[in-house]
């Protein structure tokens, strides 16, 4: 093999690594992503590299994943040493990351509101308890970061795909459990092991979950637990209370006895969506497998997949909720007597076995919260690729020949907030032809408002590519797109956006002066008369109804001939007498060859459109031409349900 020498892709060896991050901590999450990508680019970095001039490495962020990938020259890696001394220097920056992510999780923990609140409650009640209760919180946070490091220390996972060299492997955890033969694509089928890498990391992830979810639930004695609690406190308000004060710290610690009991169905429920979505996720991996026609990942999964833990996690978890109903009464009408039972000053204070007892049940529970809180994203995996990618994606054409006004492909779009993260748009594609009309329907949040503003060019994907009318949005410098878009798009609102110190016949003929039109008041005025109100030419918006304003805002989107009009909720603010006028307005409009997308929660109003594609949770489910109003009602429902 010469250096110089054009490779072809069956030259080179494929690493996929996979590491889980901690969300949350955003600023170590940016050292390991930088560290790795060094690290990456270095080992790919060797002298005669024949892609040097493209990506030598990929960092993908996969939800809680960080997934590296890079192209090896065979020579270096093909030995089995070189490619263990690569996984330890990669093991190595891994290990790093872990550490500095455990203490900022110890810190975090120990400033978790329920924690501190159940901390200072107790102590307050009973001072002479302060160390035992320090204690115990300490203990909860120690080892509730533990079984979280220990999660993400051992779900790492490598593939490595040497095609025509050696034979491929998969690593899952620290330990190597090596499954070894080659991935041949069935034939008519362009699976890859890239495919599955994203699988397999999920899976080494999952296999570190199960056994502690499993552990924590099943450490629970419930119902024993709430009975001896429940008997105490009777015994208690039955003899009376020696004083008000001890009345108000028997309250405070029944508040933090019931609360815990009550809230921790919120958790079990989370459970069980983890449990629901590994199994998914083990059905799409059998696929995968199937696909690539290697009959070891099968075999593997089943030994990994703990499947009687995830039953038992279930039934646990099913169990807990039957009991907590069955105690609820209990635990309200608890609150109940504490505040009307007898105060006797021959009553004895609160016996610290109580207080001891709600403690141990609140530390069962509390870890169990905080674990299944760490993993809260399971149930909404998916290989999210964020911004990340951009650096180091391909070059994207600046134009595209394509029969589409709009041409969109695989767009993500996530909102990282402070504690949560939003997929609002999962991969979606979406095309639409010119003088099309479209209305995007949906349940609320799942990402129509979103995918709007990307295809009309207002705010940008994290990854995928859209062509308005031929023009890659992403290349175009903020003043281009603001051009582009004041000559090719228009817009819609629902409420109407109408500027108020301006007449309606100012407000249509404004976008027309900005844009150099020529004979911009007399369009203005055809316009107003087409809409069906140019007796309201001198009007303010305030003057006029919510349907009058409306047909303004449509008025005015016309004024420069645009080529596309986005629509959110045009009628959304209207009666349905109005609102239907409205759309039969648009309609008439489209005939003329204007493209019309609208986003509509209304299924009657989508009924107006060509074409009509359901979004939800971030992914296109269906898309339907020319449904009638009770087919699209039907498969609504069956979809969002
Ligand atoms: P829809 O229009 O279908 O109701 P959206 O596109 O408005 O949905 O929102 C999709 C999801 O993204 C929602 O969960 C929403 O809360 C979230 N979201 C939208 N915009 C933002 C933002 N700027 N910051 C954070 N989250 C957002």
């Amino acid at each position: 093999m010469t250096s110089n020498k054009k490779k072809n892709v069956n030259d080179f060896i494929y690493l996929y690594a996979t590491f889980p991050f901690v969300k949350r901590d955003r600023e170590n999450f940016d050292w390991l992503y930088k560290k790795m990508y060094k690290q990456m680019k270095k080992i790919s970095a060797k002298k005669g590299f024949p892609f040097r001039r493209k990506p030598l490495a990929a960092l993908y962020e996969l939800n809680i994943f960080l997934q590296c990938k890079a192209s090896l020259l065979p020579h270096k890696y093909s030995e089995k040493n070189a490619r263990v001394a690569l996984e330890k220097d990669l093991y190595g920056i891994y290990s790093q990351y872990n550490r500095r992510i455990e203490k900022k999780l110890k810190k975090r923990l120990k400033k978790d509101v329920e924690l501190m609140d159940t901390k200072n409650i107790l102590k307050k009640v009973r001072p002479q308890l302060t160390s035992t209760v320090d204690e115990k919180i300490d203990a909860i946070v120690l080892e509730s970061a533990n079984n979280i490091i220990n999660v993400l220390r051992q779900s790492i996972s490598y593939i490595w795909d040497m095609p025509g060299h050696e034979i491929d492997r998969i690593i899952i955890g620290t330990t190597p459990i090596e499954i070894n033969g080659n991935f041949t694509p069935l034939k008519n089928n362009g699976a890859t092991i890239g495919d599955l890498a994203d699988d397999v990391s999920f899976l080494s992830l999952a296999t570190q979950i199960i056994p502690i979810l499993h552990n924590l639930l099943s450490k629970i004695e419930l119902s024993q637990h709430i009975e001896g609690i429940i008997e105490e406190l009777n015994k208690l308000v039955d003899t009376g209370l020696p004083s008000e004060h001890s009345r108000q710290n028997l309250d405070d610690i029944n508040a933090i006895f019931v609360g815990k009991v009550l809230s921790i169905r919120e958790d079990l429920w989370l459970a069980r969506k983890i449990v629901e979505r590994i199994l998914e996720l083990e059905n799409e991996m059998n696929d995968a497998a199937t696909e690539l026609n290697n009959e070891n990942i099968k075999k593997l999964y089943e030994d990994f997949i703990r499947k009687d833990m995830l039953q038992e996690i279930n039934e646990k978890a099913e169990q807990f909720e039957a009991i907590i109903n069955s105690y609820t009464m209990q635990l309200r009408k608890m609150t109940y007597k504490i505040a009307k039972c007898p105060i006797n000053t021959n009553a004895s204070p609160i016996p610290e076995k109580l207080i001891f007892k709600i403690l141990e049940l609140y530390a069962m529970l509390e870890r169990f919260r905080i674990f299944v809180q760490m993993w809260y994203d399971l149930p909404f995996f998916v290989n999210v690729e964020t911004g990340l990618t951009e650096t180091f994606m391909q070059k994207q054409d600046k134009t595209k020949v394509t029969p589409y006004i709009i041409d969109a492909t695989n767009l993500f779009k996530t909102y990282h907030g402070k504690e949560t993260t939003t997929y609002a748009l999962r991969g979606v594609s979406l095309k639409i032809k010119p003088g099309e009309f479209v209305a995007i329907v949906g349940p609320s949040g799942s990402g129509k408002t979103t995918l709007l503003n990307l295809l009309s060019g207002l705010d940008k994907p994290d990854k995928g590519e859209i062509f308005v009318d031929g023009k890659n949005l992403a290349l175009m410098t903020e003043k281009e797109l603001v051009a582009f878009r004041r000559k090719t798009i228009a817009f819609i609102f629902q409420d109407f956006a109408l500027l108020q110190e301006f007449t309606a016949l100012e407000n249509v003929v404004l976008p027309g002066i900005l844009a150099g039109a020529s004979h911009p008041y007399a369009t203005g005025n055809q316009l107003l008369e087409q809409v069906g109100i140019s007796e309201y030419k001198t009007h303010l918006p305030l003057q006029l109804s919510g349907g009058q304003q409306q047909r303004v805002a449509m008025a005015r989107a016309f004024i420069n001939s645009p080529k596309i009009i986005f629509a959110d909720e045009p009628t959304g603010s209207l009666d349905k007498t109005t609102g239907l006028k409205v759309m039969e307005l648009l309609k008439t409009w489209n005939k003329k060859g204007f493209t019309i997308i609208i986003v509509t929660h209304d299924l009657e109003m989508a009924t107006f459109a060509d074409r009509v594609v359901i979004l939800v949770n971030g992914k296109v489910k269906e898309e339907l031409e020319h449904p009638d109003a009770d087919t699209l009602i039907k498969v609504f429902k069956q979809i969002s349900d």
